[in-house]
C-alpha cells in the first residue's frame, strides 16, 4: 500500500483507469474478473466512483477493497458529501484506513437523485473543500486527496472566474487532481496553464472517456454541456448506427488526443473505462504503454496462461 502522490509527481509517463460499483453480484464477479485482467497493462492506481447521492457506498467500499486487498492494484476511493453527514464520512474514512487504502478523490457530489439542485445534507459538508478540509484534520496526511477540475468550467457555475477561484482554493489543499471529460485537447491544455499560473503545482490528470456508443455519447454531452469540435461530430455521422464502427473511432480518437496532451508535456492520464475493458486496452497499446496482447508470447512453461490467451 502506497500513497500515490509520489508516483505521479515522478518524470515518467503513466496512466489509471476508473470504475463505478457494479449493482449485482453477478455485476461484481465480472468487474473483478475485468479488473484483474486489466491488471496486467500496468495502470499506476485504480478508482471507484462513489455513486450520485451515496447510493452505492456499501458497494464502492466492497469494491475499494476487493481491489486493494485481494488483487493488489493501488486504489483510490471516491467520496462524495451529498446525503452524507460527517458520521457517515467518518465511517467511510474508517473503514478505507482499516484495509489500506490511502487514497481518496474527495468531492461534492451531483445532486441526490431526483433533485434539480444541490443541497448540503444536516451535519454534513457544502462543497468538496470542506470535505477536503475535514479529513486533513482528521487524518493529517495519512491519505493522498484528489479532487476534480474542469477544464470547461463546473456547469452548475454561471461566474466562470469565481468557479476557477474556488478551484485554485480546493487544488492547494490537495494532493492530486482528476479532470472531467473533455473532446478539445486544447481546452485542457489551456487550462492547465491557466492552473499553474495560478501558483497550483499538484499532478493534474486529464479524465479520457473514450466513446463507446453514440447514444451514450450524445447522452453524457448533452448533461456535461461538453464541447466536441465539430469534425468529431462530422466523423460521428456517418457512422453512428454502427456500434463496432463508433468504438473504433473512439478508441483512434483517445489516441489522437493522448498524442497531442502528450506532446504539450503531459505525463499521465486518467481513462474512464466505464467498466469495460476493450476500448481502453486498445489504447494503451495504441500509445505504446504496453505491448499488444497478440504480440505477448505466453510463456512456453505455463500452458495455462498459454490456453487462455488463445
Ligand atoms: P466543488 O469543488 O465543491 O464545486 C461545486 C460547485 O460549487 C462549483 O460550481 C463551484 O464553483 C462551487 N463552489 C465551490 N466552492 C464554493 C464556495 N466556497 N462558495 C460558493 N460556491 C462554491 N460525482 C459523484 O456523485 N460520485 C463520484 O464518484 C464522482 N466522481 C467524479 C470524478 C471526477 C474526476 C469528476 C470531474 C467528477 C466526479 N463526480 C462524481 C461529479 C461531481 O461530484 C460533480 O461534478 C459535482 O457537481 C461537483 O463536485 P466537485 O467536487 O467538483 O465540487
Amino acid at each position: 500500500t502506497e500513497k500515490i502522490e509520489k508516483a505521479l509527481a515522478e518524470d515518467r509517463c503513466f496512466w489509471s483507469f476508473e470504475y463505478f460499483p457494479p449493482r449485482t453480484e453477478t455485476g461484481a464477479i465480472n468487474l473483478f474478473d475485468r479488473m484483474e485482467r486489466m491488471y496486467s497493462l500496468g495502470p499506476e492506481f485504480i478508482d471507484v466512483t462513489w455513486g450520485a447521492g451515496g447510493s452505492t457506498s456499501e458497494a464502492t467500499l466492497q469494491c475499494v477493497t476487493t481491489a486493494q486487498v485481494a488483487i493488489g492494484l493501488e486504489t483510490s476511493m471516491h467520496l462524495t458529501c451529498t446525503n452524507m453527514p460527517k458520521s457517515k464520512i467518518d465511517d467511510a474514512l474508517k473503514q478505507c484506513k482499516e484495509v489500506g487504502i490511502m487514497n481518496i478523490l474527495a468531492l461534492r457530489g451531483d445532486p441526490a437523485h431526483g433533485q434539480a439542485t444541490w443541497t448540503a445534507t444536516e451535519g454534513g459538508f457544502a462543497n468538496a473543500i470542506d470535505l477536503v478540509k475535514y479529513i486533513r484534520e482528521q487524518y493529517g496526511d495519512y491519505f493522498c486527496i484528489g479532487v476534480a477540475g474542469y477544464p470547461e468550467g463546473h456547469i452548475e457555475n454561471p461566474n466562470k472566474e469565481a468557479d476557477f477561484n474556488h478551484f485554485i482554493e480546493k487544488a492547494k489543499l490537495a494532493d492530486y487532481c482528476v479532470t472531467q471529460l473533455f473532446y478539445e485537447p486544447e481546452l485542457y491544455i489551456k487550462w492547465v496553464e491557466k492552473v499553474r499560473a495560478a501558483g497550483c503545482t499538484i499532478p493534474i490528470l486529464p479524465g479520457i472517456m473514450p466513446i463507446q456508443a453514440y447514444a451514450g455519447f450524445q447522452r453524457l454531452i448533452g448533461r456535461e454541456k461538453t464541447y466536441v469540435p465539430p469534425e468529431v461530430l462530422a466523423a460521428l455521422e456517418p457512422i453512428k448506427d454502427d456500434d463496432k464502427a463508433v468504438k473504433e473511432y473512439g478508441v483512434k480518437l483517445a489516441i489522437e488526443m493522448c498524442n497531442k496532451l502528450r506532446a504539450a508535456g503531459q505525463k499521465g492520464f486518467h481513462f474512464y473505462t466505464m467498466n469495460l475493458e476493450k476500448s481502453v486496452r486498445l489504447i494503451v497499446e495504441g500509445l505504446g504503454f504496453v505491448a499488444p496482447l497478440e504480440n505477448v508470447k505466453p510463456l512456453p512453461w505455463n500452458p495455462s496462461l498459454s490456453k487462455k490467451r488463445k
